[in-house]
């Protein structure tokens, strides 16, 4: 992708801003036959405790006290004026409003957004163990929005059939519909971290299975810590990201291993669906899901799912026992 269209990169590449102990433990962390995990978030839009927040490495700043009002306390706000807000928050240096980032008071970074898409089977070895022929088309489903919470949020079980699937969340900044793939990436806001949580048994008992419902359920959905710009990344096509669950590796990749790459999805949803700000898209998750293995392995009550991608941080969701029925 021309390197142009990503503007503001320059000597901030440089920077290895940490965001919280989980993100410093991975500093020399290396996924499987691929190169040094790059540095965590150095800028981004976070949702603290509902308000949106610059995160500036392992600090954070009110957006609506910093900017005087310029930008409101809204984090659906900001990202509908992406561009104004992204060049605001590039000015901001720590030391002066900002405190230090408590990632457990992190929401969903896009707490409402109207759609959320989801693409199946989008990297090759995941297409691979799952026996299946690599797709023509972008497979789409949704995950009904209810479903967010944010970096550090509890996922509660609904059955003994919970998998995991780390992926990269595209953040839509610039509405459209009909987006040509050499100019998609100019409606990406940016990216953040995503959990398509799943209830296989829930997913597949339709005939046809139908995804939506057993990746919806509420809790489903993590996302976080924030919203790093696209303009942050040295490659934002190739990215490391991975999963442990309960302190063992399940998934590394890269993102450069997708069938169908970030401006080829959007290009294609456009199609479609018009394309709004604040739209998510998770891009579909590597090899490694529990359901695949051999033998099949699921989430259980207690676990830690720590979810990790190279220049935007680290999410950590612990599993637990869903409550007794109100
Ligand atoms: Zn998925």
């Amino acid at each position: 992708m021309p390197a142009a269209k990503l503007g503001r990169s320059g000597s901030k590449r440089q920077t290895t801003a940490r965001v919280g102990s989980a993100a410093k433990a991975a500093t020399n962390w290396t996924p499987r036959g691929g190169p040094q995990y790059g540095s965590a978030m150095r800028i981004g839009l976070g949702n603290l405790k509902g308000r949106a927040s610059v995160v500036l490495g392992e600090r954070v700043l009110d957006v609506e006290r910093a900017s005087a009002g310029r930008f409101s306390a809204d984090p659906m706000a900001a990202v509908e004026r992406w561009d104004a807000f992204v060049e605001w928050a590039h000015g901001l240096r720590t030391g002066e409003a900002d405190t230090a980032l408590d990632e457990s008071h992190l929401g969903p970074p896009v707490p409402r957004p109207a759609k959320v898409f989801a693409i199946g089977l989008n990297y090759r070895e995941h297409a691979k163990e799952a026996g299946l022929e690599l797709p023509a088309t972008p497979m789409v489903f949704t995950k009904f929005p209810t479903c967010l919470v944010g970096p550090r949020a509890a996922v509660v079980l609904s059955s003994a059939y919970v998998d995991w699937e780390v992926e990269l969340v595209v953040v839509i900044g610039r509405g459209g519909d009909r987006i040509a793939t050499d100019r998609a990436l100019g409606h990406v806001a940016g990216y953040t971290i995503g959990q398509d949580i799943s209830d296989r048994r829930l997913q597949f008992s339709d005939r046809p299975p139908q995804f939506s419902l057993g990746k919806s359920i509420n809790t489903f959905g993590p996302i976080g810590p924030a919203i790093v710009p696209l303009d942050a990344f040295t490659d934002p096509n190739d990215l490391a990201l991975t999963c442990d669950v309960a302190g063992e590796s399940m998934q590394a990749a890269r993102t450069s291993d997708m069938i169908f790459a970030v401006p080829e999805l959007v290009a294609y949803l456009s199609r479609f669906c018009t394309l709004e700000p604040g739209d998510l898209i998770f891009t579909g998750t590597p090899s490694g899901v529990g359901s695949t293995r051999d033998p099949r392995r699921y989430l259980k009550e207690g676990e830690e799912i720590v979810s990790r991608i190279e220049g935007i941080g680290t999410m950590v969701n612990r599993c637990v026992a869903p409550r007794a029925a109100d």
